[in-house]
């Protein structure tokens, strides 16, 4: 189901809604957001200089940084009392970053989401449990009330509680799940340590995951615990430009739509900030064009992908954004090698013999940095043999992929930590 026309038009049609928006914003935030303003002047850009869509590179990138420094409301584009919700970031050093929504916004968050999760398989008969933690962070009362909205039922469950939220997705035929992959998967494994077989017992059909990348290897691994026949999509958002509804994967499963009369997406390269030519691979800025509250210009979002304009097979026209491949900040350097945590957790998940749990530990030993990957096997065994011979293909593997050696460490079934909300797998000690 598509949900709505604007989905499908053409890309003059969408463009030409874009630079309309696109003008009237920077308009907008030139007069009322000084340090905008201020910005702008020091790069000696002027709003009617903003003639075509590609005139955009000319304006000045907006950082979290920019964020913090005018904390709480001073990118703000419209007086407090015009803002009927606040929600922050968790902001794990200093202050979050707060932001804020009119009513117009929480309309436009809605319908954003109605879309998304109508890509995802959703529709007005659905049971959505949604198993997001309910509070500052923007993820749970997005995708709520964009579900509530096509007409789907929510139980609004929020995280914790595990075998309360089995019960509930027994009781009340819980159809659609939304969670983060992780945690998806610790429900599965609670479940059957009830004696309630995921595939069997319950009824979920559609899983819509976020706020963690969504790597493939992890969709086969919902699809393990879950069944083979549940669309699990993923979709994409960050509190700064609103939350989730950003963009979302359809049931084609090659890249996730962006909302385009509403999102301007650029790729730049992340060292010189120059804009790539289509199809290139690099950050992703977002220009927020119909935003009341905090209408963010040019939003360095830090995530790695590429955009693809070829047409898609579901009939929506908006322009996909590849399934990311790494934040910028999750990148770890060791020994002078990038290294994301998705390529080792790949590697994991290709063995048969290994959960989808890990911990990815670099200390310094020396001047060294050593990387150690903890991970669970999938079966007990007492077979020195067995456990040395898992050991050493893991090491060639993550040797082949990275050019790092790595020490393995296999762990009994349910021994490493488990996450409700975003997993925290890598513990990096060596600023410590
Ligand atoms: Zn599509």
């Amino acid at each position: 189901m598509i949900w709505s026309k604007i989905e499908t038009l053409s890309r003059q049609e969408i463009e030409k809604i874009q630079l309309e928006r696109l003008q009237e914003t920077v308009n907008r935030v030139y007069e009322k957001v000084a340090p905008y303003r201020k910005k702008m002047d020091e790069m000696g850009v002027k709003p009617q200089d903003i003639k075509t869509l590609k005139d955009l590179a000319k304006l000045p990138f907006v950082t979290k940084q920019d964020m913090r420094d005018n904390y709480p409301f001073g990118l703000f584009a419209v007086p407090k009392d015009k803002l009927v919700r606040i929600h922050a970031s968790s902001g794990t050093t200093g202050k979050p970053t707060v932001v804020g929504y009119t009513q117009g916004d929480l309309d436009t968050w809605t319908e954003c989401v109605s879309r998304i999760a109508c890509m995802g398989g959703a529709t007005p008969k659905d049971v959505s449990q949604i198993c997001f933690g309910y509070g500052m962070f923007t993820g749970a009362l997005g995708l709520h009330y964009g579900l509530e909205n096509i007409g789907s039922a929510i139980v609004p469950s929020s995280t914790g509680n595990s075998e309360k939220q089995i019960m509930y997705m027994q009781d009340f035929e819980t159809t659609l799940l939304v969670a983060t992959p992780s945690y998806a998967l610790r429900l599965a494994e609670v479940a059957r340590g009830m004696g309630v077989d995921p595939i069997k017992d319950l009824k979920v059909k559609i899983a819509l995951v976020g706020s963690e990348l969504l790597t493939e290897a992890m969709r086969e691994e919902m699809h393990k615990y879950w069944g083979k026949d549940v669309l699990v999509t993923s979709n994409y958002g960050m509190s700064e430009l609103m939350g989730p509804g950003v963009s979302g994967e359809c049931e084609y499963l090659d890249g996730m739509h962006i909302n385009e009369d509403f999102f301007i997406p650029e790729i730049i390269d992340p060292v010189t900030g120059e804009v790539l030519p289509a199809g290139e691979k690099g950050e992703l800025v977002i220009t927020c064009i119909k935003k009341e509250g905090l209408p963010l210009i040019r939003y360095r979002t830090k995530d790695i992908t590429r955009l693809i304009y070829e047409p898609c097979k579901c009939g929506r026209t908006f322009v996909r954004m590849e399934n990311l491949s790494g934040r910028s900040d999750d990148m770890l350097k060791i020994r002078g090698v990038n290294v994301f945590p998705s390529q080792i957790e790949e590697v994991i998940l290709s063995f048969n013999e290994l959960g989808p749990h890990y911990e990815i530990i670099v200390e310094r030993e020396g001047y060294l940095d050593k990387l150690t990957i903890k991970v669970e096997l999938n079966f007990t065994t007492d077979s020195f043999k067995e456990l040395e011979r898992i050991t050493g293909e893991v090491k060639a593997k993550i040797k082949t992929v990275l050019g790092l050696d790595a020490k393995i460490k296999l762990e009994s079934p349910n021994t490493l930590q488990r996450f409700e909300g975003k997993a925290k797998r890598v513990k990096d000690l060596r600023s410590k």
